[in-house]
């Protein structure tokens, strides 16, 4: 039964589509739904790759009807896993009536990218996740689980319709600051479950090597405490894990930590255990040219951008100093360039290595290079290598085990029995 939505009448038939991300990373979309009930999980733009602009046009989009504005067929409600863009990324696009359901904080972090960027907010209504509380929508009882993961507030979830249980276990891995979390989803996943949608991206990267997030704020640590240079490290803002370890790496190796205006909002939203300016010691916020120049002109932020004045950090001062460890991100060339003092300084260079083919990534490398600093790779996976996936199947005893979010879904089925491996677009009766 293909791209369609027929059901047997008179009894509940519980089915699942990939709608997009079988075979690939990214562009998450997957609908479960019963004749009554139809269910979104993700709704995910493509990852960016050379041609970054066809991307938000409506041809690329997953066709699911009743998600969009035009359409009369409506969805009951879309769940997303988390804020990454391949997840959420469409999620302006769809009608303004169906009810999302997301991590707070995840919503919260997008709101702000939205603000700084010009995107649109949600006008949608929201409901937020509760980990391990269930949550009944038509025929369905759903149960998000929080998991470890590089993006913040993501959850995996447990769908019950019928005495059908089907696992969507979104992005996760269990070598993060939140690994307990990632170790609770796995023990409460029922035994012998009908479906385990598992995502698999580390198995197109499996000579990657995996280091907890501890090992890389350990090595961090070394790297900073190198004296007399500033140090770079290029991550994602939204990597909060990750912005943890950098900021204790540089507090013991007495560095102030600075971080531009972007991140310091992202960071302000999330709850006081997380290094934020005004709250934590020796935290500053740099504002690059070209961002606050947009902010002020194009965006009228003012309030937004000065809501930081008391913890600012100058182009000027960072010159003059070199005890200082900055988060930067791949828009701040143009600002490196005009800070004095910094051949020689240390670059660490925190994401998955595929960036570097990025064509601003590339070009800070090169002036990285250009002044002779001393660049580092320090990273570590936002997902479950092989053994974490193992752990995951095992436990969950599942009856079908179907891959997504990978680009080798074919080693799933050498690795593991009872693989199947769906198309996009195909019907599934569970
Ligand atoms: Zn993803
Ligand atoms: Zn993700």
């Amino acid at each position: 039964m293909k791209n369609t939505h027929q059901v047997v009448k008179g009894e509940i038939c519980v089915n699942l589509i990939i709608h997009r991300g079988a075979k690939q990373i990214g562009g998450s979309c997957t609908e479960v739904f019963t004749e009554r009930t139809r269910i979104i999980l993700d709704i995910g733009q493509e990852l960016p790759n050379i041609d970054d602009e066809k991307l938000k046009k409506p041809s690329s989009f997953p066709r699911v009807k009743g998600l969009y504005r035009e359409d009369d067929k409506k969805i009951d409600a879309i769940l997303i896993s988390h804020g990454h863009g391949d997840h959420i990324g469409l999620l302006e696009y769809v009608d303004t009536d169906i009810p999302i359901f997301i991590g707070e904080k995840a919503l919260e972090i997008f709101n702000v990218t939205a603000q700084f960027t010009g995107g649109k907010s949600i006008a949608n209504p929201v409901n937020y996740f509760k980990s391990g509380q269930e949550m009944t929508i038509g025929d369905f009882s759903i149960t998000p689980y929080l998991v470890d993961h590089s993006g913040f507030d993501a959850y995996g979830f447990v769908i019950k319709a019928d005495g059908k249980c089907i696992v969507y276990t979104g992005d996760f891995r269990d070598h993060g600051r939140k690994k307990k979390a990632t170790d609770c989803f796995r023990s409460n996943i029922p035994k012998g479950v009908d479906a385990l949608l598992i995502e698999g991206t580390m198995m197109s990267r499996i000579s990657e090597k995996i280091e907890t997030e501890e090992q890389i704020e350990q090595k961090a640590f070394e790297f900073m405490s190198s004296p007399n240079r500033p140090v770079f490290v290029l991550q994602s803002s939204t990597n909060i894990d990750r912005l943890v370890g950098m900021y204790r790496a540089a507090q013991i190796s007495g560095r102030i930590f600075v971080m531009d205006i972007f991140t310091a909002h992202i960071v302000s939203q999330l709850n006081n255990t997380i290094p934020k300016p005004g709250k934590f010691k020796d935290v500053r916020v740099f504002y690059p040219y070209h961002l606050t120049k947009r902010m002020f002109e194009e965006l009228k932020e003012e309030k937004l951008m000065k809501q930081f004045n008391r913890n600012w950090i100058s182009r000027e001062e960072l010159g003059k100093r070199s005890d200082y460890c900055m988060l930067i991100r791949n828009t701040m060339l143009s600002d490196l360039e005009h800070i004095k003092n910094l051949q020689g300084a240390g670059f660490i260079f925190s994401m998955w290595r595929g960036y570097k083919k990025q064509r601003r990534t590339d070009r800070l490398l090169d002036y990285a290079k250009n002044n002779n600093m001393d660049i580092i790779d320090l990273h570590t996976s936002g997902h479950a290598h092989i053994d974490s996936l193992k752990k995951v199947i095992r436990s969950s005893g599942a009856k079908k085990i179907i891959p997504i979010h990978t680009e080798r879904s074919d080693l799933f089925a050498e690795a593991f029995e009872k693989v199947y491996l769906a198309e996009d677009g195909e019907t599934i009766l569970i």
